[in-house]
Formats: C-alpha cells, sequence, structure tokens
C-alpha cells in the first residue's frame, strides 16, 4: 500500500508530498517537530506530544494552523489511513515558505506534516544485553543559545555528537553540557541507579524533557524506588551500579559502559530490568 502523508490538510500519496525549497524549515531548520509511538493502533502520549510540540512552537514564535484538537485528530487520520498497528509517527511544522533571509515575519503558511510508518529499533541483542556508549567531545548545545527543551527541526547539535559515537563504533553516545555535566544522549535521556536510588539530570542541565524520560519516572515512583533529578557529571555514570536511556523510539535500554567503563557487573541490572518490563506492560497493554 502506498504511504499516505499528511500535508496541509490533506492526504496525499508519499511521492507526491513535498514542501517549497523556499520554506524556512529547509533553509534554515526553522520549525518544529515531535516523534511518537503508536502501540496495537493506539498513539502513546498523543496529548503530551501535541502540547510539548506547541510548547516548542511558542518559544520560537511559529504560530501553527491548527488546534491541538485539530492536531491530534490528524494525526488519528494519519495513522488510521495507513493501517499503522505498531509504529511511528512524525509529526512536524515548518516555518514555511518566504523570500531567503531570516526574518519571520518575511513567511507565511506554516506547514503541517504527519508521516506514519514503522520504526526500526536498536538491534535486539542490545536490548538483551545492554549498549556500550561513549562520550562526545561536542557539548550539547548551550540553553542560552539554543535551548534543547525546544524539539527544533535544527537537530546538527545532536548529529555532529552522534557522528563522533558511530566513527567510534558505538549506535549512542553521551553529551555533557556547558558545565561538563551529563546533558543526555543524542537521541535519548540517561538514568544511573545507586542503592535503589534512580537519578536523572533535570532540565535545567540542558537536556529535552523526554516524554518517555516522564513516563518512566512515574513507573519507578509508582514502584516505590526513589527518583531524584538532579545534576550528574560521568563519574557518577561511571560508578554506578545500573544506567538506562529513555527514548519514543528507543523505550528503555540500558547501558552496560560509558568510555570503556564497565558499568555494576556489565549486564542489564535489576532495577532497569523491573523498569523495561514495567514500561513494556504500559504500553503494550
Ligand atoms: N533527547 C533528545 C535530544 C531527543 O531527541 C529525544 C527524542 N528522540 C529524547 C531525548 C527522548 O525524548 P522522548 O522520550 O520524548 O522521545
Amino acid at each position: 500500500m502506498t504511504n499516505q502523508v499528511y500535508i496541509d490538510g490533506s492526504l496525499v500519496p508519499s511521492e507526491e508530498a513535498s514542501v517549497s525549497v523556499f520554506d524556512h524549515g529547509l533553509l534554515y531548520g526553522d520549525g518544529v517537530f515531535e516523534g511518537i509511538r503508536v502501540y496495537g493502533g493506539n498513539v502513546f502520549l498523543l496529548a503530551e506530544h501535541v502540547d510539548r510540540l506547541y510548547q516548542s512552537a511558542q518559544a520560537i514564535r511559529l504560530e501553527i494552523p491548527l488546534d491541538r484538537q485539530q492536531m491530534i485528530d490528524a494525526v488519528g487520520e494519519t495513522v488510521r489511513a495507513n493501517q499503522i498497528d505498531d509504529g511511528y509517527v512524525r509529526l512536524v511544522v515548518t516555518r514555511g515558505s518566504g523570500t531567503l533571509g531570516l526574518d519571520i515575519r518575511k513567511t507565511a503558511n506554516p506547514v503541517v506534516i504527519i508521516i506514519a510508518d514503522t520504526i526500526t529499533l536498536y538491534p535486539a541483542e542490545l536490548y538483551e544485553n545492554g549498549m556500550p556508549l561513549v562520550t562526545a567531545s561536542t557539548i550539547r548545545n548551550h540553553p542560552g543559545a539554543l535551548n534543547p527543551r525546544i524539539k527544533s527541526l535544527n537537530y546538527l547539535n545532536n548529529i555532529l555528537a552522534k557522528i563522533e559515537g558511530t566513527d567510534a563504533g558505538f549506535v549512542e553516545a553521551l553529551m555533557l553540557n556547558h558545565k561538563g555535566e551529563v546533558a543526555e544522549c543524542t537521541g535519548d535521556n540517561v538514568f544511573i541507579i545507586t542503592d535503589g536510588l534512580v537519578r536523572t539530570p533535570p532540565t535545567e542541565s540542558g537536556i529535552l524533557e523526554g516524554l518517555t524520560r516522564n513516563s518512566v519516572i512515574s513507573l519507578a515512583r509508582e514502584a516505590g524506588y526513589e527518583v531524584r533529578e538532579t545534576a550528574l557529571v560521568r563519574h557518577d555514570i561511571y560508578t554506578a551500579q545500573e544506567c538506562f536511556l529513555t527514548g519514543t523510539a528507543a523505550e528503555v535500554i540500558a547501558v552496560v559502559s560509558l568510555d570503556g567503563r564497565t558499568i555494576g557487573n556489565g549486564s542489564p541490572g535489576p532495577i532497569t530490568q523491573d523498569l523495561m518490563a514495567r514500561f513494556r506492560q504500559l504500553t503494550r497493554e
């Protein structure tokens, strides 16, 4: 079946879905996006993703030409049109096309694009055995320059760190902030566990406030674990008993080493496995 893409209010075959070369989303990375999972035909945390999209848009003074309910309906319509049962939705809003130059007043008609597709996860073996990580030398965007809380179309900061990771033979890389603290990975948030205490960097450390992160924090608290959002340095990860990442695409995945330092006993820890199981239950039931 041809993939149907939502663009500017209609569903069109993917080959026919296109934007102008003068769109500032293309010219300057001027726009916002979300990545959302579909589990068993249900769009997971849809309202939360739509809220974050509108917050990102608000921060860059982008007016989305749909209200939140219309956006939610459009996502549902696109998922159904593509008969996606388990998959991934990419929601994009560009600044729209305009003359060359940065001035947002010279653009018109932001474009809303919704793509519903399947998704490739990390290899199954990494979910079983955990993944090794390496620290990238590229630091996360300074929040005073481009706040990582804005999920913007300009992902070069993360891409540069990802290149370092893949060059070194890793599937993910850890990014530090301008103060040398742990921020997050290129597309995932990071958690550590020591003596039953679950810790993750706060938004002030310069991270995207991941919705999977927030969901796992709630699950962990419900399960009776203490969770603290607190600044971390690499030493905390090197010496932690467990470490894991969260993300829409990644879900929950264990980390078993950082920069060649084995974390815990080098295999997914018991609390990580418990949280992985709880997250699976939440999303699959
Ligand atoms: N950090 C970054 C930089 C991301 O791009 C993402 C999303 N892929 C995340 C963290 C995880 O956020 P979420 O759980 O909302 O997908």
